[in-house]
């Protein structure tokens, strides 16, 4: 056995030297949280053990443009930091903001998220976020902080070597490798939603075919749904399309029609089920992750369901090695995870000028 490799106890497998779980530690002071999303946006201050307090909650007013989003954004921190206990407030160490990507993290650019209306593209916010608030302020995409949050507090604790998926209206995902998220130049690495799980196929939200998303999101199971009753297979999901519209039709109604035994609505769960197996067993087989982490709307409501199959498929089909290592769990977070997240962000970010892009250095001062 080479030195510093240690055997598993419990499998006997030669464990890799142990590497720190991630590189930073996580800091003692509390951090404001920002969380932009399509419908709300949200704040708290986030508590080193990754609690939350003073949590605030609008609607984006993404109708209004840009400039107004960013206003809502400095004004939901604002009332977070001046509902929290003065002792918290005065400790405050920074920012962390999550949002839909794509993102530039070193500039705290938000690109051209899909979600925030269409005037949204190369929208600054960790600059204008950080004039307000006198605090250093880090963007980073909502799954890579959820990431975060999930190592720190969640599924992941103590795990160096994982992949987190969120299975919802989209798949979104993040890579950890070595304790450190993976970001590759554009800071666009780990979109494991957009992956091909078969040659020819559904166009997905992305412009690309066959993607996993296409098949197994919300979004992808809401217009096999409306193409089910405009082709009339579907007896379930007319009646469901004429008590509440066809746009209204989604992902819980192609569930539900699988329970009450609608053929169409079985067979798109089915081929929802398979294409997550398969898109898990190609992971398994290129990153030799200890873990996948899945979180989202219709992984928590699914749960097993989703999760026992792909199991099984990884089980069947990835690499030997990897295959007997990898764990395919629930994350632990829900909805808060991209808030809980802010800690471990600001904690990996601060003092580190790669992460400010020429922007002043932002000292928050310590009153407590
Ligand atoms: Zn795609």
């Amino acid at each position: 056995m080479a030195p510093g490799v240690a055997r598993d106890a419990a499998d006997g497998r030669d464990q890799p030297p142990r590497l720190p779980t991630s590189r930073f530690a996580l800091s003692a002071r509390p951090v404001l949280a920002l969380d932009l999303g399509g419908t709300q946006v949200r704040a708290a201050v986030i508590l080193p053990d990754g609690s939350r307090v003073a949590r605030i909650a609008t609607e984006t007013p993404k109708a209004k443009g840009p400039d107004a989003v960013v206003d809502a954004c400095v004004e939901a921190l604002r009332m977070s930091r001046a509902r929290a206990p003065r002792n918290l407030a005065g400790a405050i160490a920074g920012v962390g903001v999550s949002s839909p990507g794509p993102i530039d993290p070193w500039r705290g650019v938000i690109i051209e998220p899909p979600n925030l209306g269409p005037e949204f593209h190369d929208i600054p916010i960790a600059a204008p976020l950080e004039a307000a608030l006198g605090l250093p302020t880090y963007l980073e995409r909502d799954t890579n902080v959820a990431a975060l949050a999930e190592q720190s507090f969640g599924a992941a604790r103590e795990c160096p070597d994982f992949l987190y998926m969120t299975v919802s209206t989209g798949i979104g995902g993040a890579i950890v490798s070595g304790g450190q998220l993976l970001y590759g130049p554009d800071a666009t690495a780990g979109e494991l939603g957009h992956v091909p799980v078969n040659l020819d196929g559904p166009v997905c939200g992305c412009g690309g075919i066959a993607h996993l998303e296409a098949f197994a999101a919300g979004a992808g199971l809401a217009r096999f749904a409306r193409e089910a009753v405009e082709a009339g297979t579907s007896h379930f999901l007319a009646h469901r399309a004429a008590e509440n519209g066809i746009d209204a039709l989604g992902a819980h109604d192609v569930a539900d029609g699988e329970d009450a035994g609608d053929a169409v609505c079985m067979a798109l769960m089915g081929q929802a089920r398979t294409a997550f197996s398969v898109a898990c067993a190609g992971y398994v087989n290129i990153f030799n992750p200890r873990l996948i982490v899945v979180g989202g709307t219709i992984a928590d409501k699914q749960g097993d369901r989703l999760l026992g199959p792909a199991r099984d498929y990884v089980a069947r089909y990835s690499l030997k090695t990897p295959r007997r290592r990898v764990q395919i769990v629930p994350a632990e977070l829900g909805a808060d995870v991209s808030l809980a997240g802010a800690q471990p962000l600001v904690s990996m970010r601060l003092g580190e000028g790669q992460w400010r892009a020429g922007r002043a250095d932002v000292t928050a001062a310590v009153s407590a």
